[in-house]
C-alpha cells in the first residue's frame, strides 16, 4: 500500500479560514509552548527565527473521513502527464484498452476534467483481475485529486482535497545597516518582506525614515504538507518600531471576506496615500538628491522628491484616484498625474513607460508606470510631487496632516477585539521569551 493511501484525506472540503475559536485555541497552545520555553537561554543574535509548529487543524476537520479503496490489494500505477498527452495515450502506455477510456468518460460525472490533462499532473490507475480499469486517480497537484471508482457499470467520482498543515512562525530583526539586510538575515522571503512593507506602507517611509536600531517582528503562517513546506501563508500580526515609535498591525477578515490590517484600536493601517510610491527594496543606496538634478539645481526650486531606482522599477499610484494626465514632454519625459478626490494631485515624472491612460481610474498600489530617465533626467529615477489644492507640498511631511484612516465599523468591533486578543497574547509571549523590544511591550500601547 502506498504511503499516500495512509495519509489523512479530506473529501471535497474546501475550507478557507479556519474558525476563529480554533485560532484562539491554537493561540493558547502557542502561548503555553512559549512560556514553557522561557527557561531556555535568550537570543542575542541580530535576527532570530523560531519555528513553532502548530497544527491548527487539530479539531477543525473532524468531518473528514477516509475513503476505503475499492480494491485495497490492487496496486496503483502512477503515470506522469506529458505535454500533448490525452487519456487514450496515457491508457495505452499502461496497456488499458480504448473501451476503458470510453467507460470512464461516458459513465462518470465530472469526466470532462479527464479530457483536459495538463503536464505536471499525474494519473494513477488500479486494474482489476480481468485487466480492466477499476479505479482512476487524477492527481491535479499535491493538494487536489479526483478519484473515479468503478461501481457496477459506472464510475463514482470523489473529490479529495488535502489540507496543508498550517504552522506558525515568528521572525524578528533589528536593523543595523539596511532594512533589507535585516529582513533577509531574519530569514524572511522576498514575498514576506514585501508584504510587511505593504502592511506598513501607509505609516512608515521605508525609503527615508528607517534607521539603525529600528526593529520588526512578524507572526505569520506557513503551509506544510508531509513535513515539506509548501509556502508562506499570510502575516497574522506585525510590529515595526521606527525611530522609537511602535506600530502594530493585526490581520482581520471582515464578514464579507475582505481583509485588512488594523492596530489594536481598529484603526486601518491603510492610509489614503502610500508613504513612497515604489518599493523600498528597489531604491538605490547612497542616493544623492543634488547629483540627480543638475538641470534645475540652480534655476528652479525642486518641488518634489526623487527616488533613484533602476530602470523598470514599478511605480505605484500613491492612492486611489483617476489619471488626470498621461503623456510625454521634453522636460518631464513620460509622466502621469493622478487626481485624488477634489483636493489632491500626485505627479510621477521621467517614467520609462506608462501603464495607464488619461481618464483611467486607479487603485492605490496599482502599477502606473516604470522608473526611467526620460525628459530632463541624468539617470533613472522617479520624480514624485504631491499637491494640495494646487500647491506643492513636501510628500514626506504632508501625509501626517491628511485625514485619518478608516476604523473598524462599530458593529464589527467586538469580533475584531476578540480576534486580536489571541494574537496579542502570542506576540507578548514571544517578546517575553526573547526579551525583545523591552521598550515596546504591547501593553505599553502601540501608536499609530
Ligand atoms: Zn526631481
Amino acid at each position: 500500500m502506498r504511503t499516500e493511501e495512509k495519509q489523512r484525506r479530506q473529501i471535497s472540503q474546501t475550507t478557507g479560514e479556519y474558525p476563529r475559536k480554533h485560532l484562539l485555541v491554537a493561540g493558547a497552545v502557542v502561548a503555553v509552548v512559549l512560556l514553557g520555553a522561557l527557561l531556555l537561554p535568550g537570543h542575542t543574535a541580530e535576527a532570530t527565527r523560531v519555528s513553532m509548529p502548530v497544527d491548527l487543524n487539530l479539531d477543525a476537520k473532524n468531518t473528514s473521513s477516509d475513503v476505503p479503496p475499492k480494491n485495497p490489494e490492487q496496486p496503483w500505477q502512477e503515470i506522469a502527464i506529458r505535454s500533448g498527452d490525452n487519456l487514450s495515450k496515457v491508457f495505452q502506455r499502461v496497456s488499458l484498452s480504448a473501451s476503458d477510456v470510453y467507460d470512464i468518460v461516458s459513465n462518470s460525472k465530472d469526466s470532462k476534467q479527464l479530457l483536459k490533462l495538463h503536464p505536471g499532473e499525474k494519473l494513477a490507475v488500479q486494474v482489476n483481475d480481468a485487466g480492466r480499469l477499476q479505479a482512476l486517480k487524477h492527481i491535479h497537484n499535491r493538494l487536489e485529486t479526483t478519484l473515479y471508482q468503478r461501481e457496477d457499470n459506472k464510475f463514482i467520482t470523489t473529490h479529495i482535497r488535502r489540507e496543508p498543515e498550517i504552522r506558525q512562525n515568528y521572525s524578528s530583526g533589528i536593523i543595523t545597516s539596511s532594512m533589507y539586510r535585516a529582513a533577509q538575515s531574519a530569514g524572511l522571503s522576498q514575498n514576506l518582506i514585501m508584504e510587511m512593507a505593504n502592511i506598513f506602507g501607509g505609516v512608515i517611509d521605508f525609503v527615508y525614515d528607517v534607521r539603525a536600531g529600528d526593529q520588526f517582528t512578524l507572526f505569520y503562517q506557513e503551509n506544510f504538507l508531509d513535513d515539506k513546506k509548501l509556502g508562506n501563508g499570510p502575516i497574522l500580526a506585525a510590529q515595526f518600531t521606527n525611530r522609537g515609535e511602535t506600530y502594530t498591525a493585526y490581520r482581520y477578515i471582515h464578514p464579507d471576506g475582505s481583509i485588512g490590517y488594523y492596530n489594536k484600536d481598529g484603526l486601518s493601517m491603510r492610509k489614503a496615500f502610500l508613504r513612497a510610491p515604489l518599493d523600498f527594496t528597489r531604491i538605490s543606496s547612497g542616493f544623492n538628491l543634488k547629483r540627480l538634478h543638475p538641470v534645475f539645481k540652480t534655476t528652479k526650486p525642486h518641488r518634489g522628491i526623487d527616488y533613484a531606482a533602476s530602470r523598470g522599477t514599478p511605480v505605484y499610484a500613491a492612492g486611489d484616484g483617476r489619471v488626470s494626465k498621461a503623456g510625454y514632454s521634453k522636460a518631464n519625459g513620460n509622466y502621469i498625474f493622478i487626481k485624488h478626490g477634489s483636493k489632491y494631485v500626485t505627479k510621477y515624472l521621467h517614467l520609462h513607460k506608462r501603464a495607464v491612460r488619461q481618464g483611467q481610474p486607479v487603485k492605490q498600489r496599482q502599477i502606473i508606470g516604470w522608473v526611467g530617465s526620460t525628459g530632463y533626467a541624468t539617470g533613472p529615477h522617479l520624480h514624485y510631487e504631491f499637491l494640495v489644492n494646487g500647491v506643492h507640498r513636501n510628500p514626506r511631511t504632508i501625509l501626517q496632516k491628511l485625514p485619518k484612516a478608516e476604523s473598524i465599523a462599530s458593529h464589527e468591533k467586538e469580533a475584531f477585539l476578540e480576534h486580536i486578543d489571541g494574537l496579542q497574547m502570542q506576540l507578548a509571549a514571544y517578546y517575553n521569551h526573547h526579551n525583545l523590544a523591552k521598550a515596546n511591550q504591547l501593553s505599553g500601547g502601540s501608536t499609530l
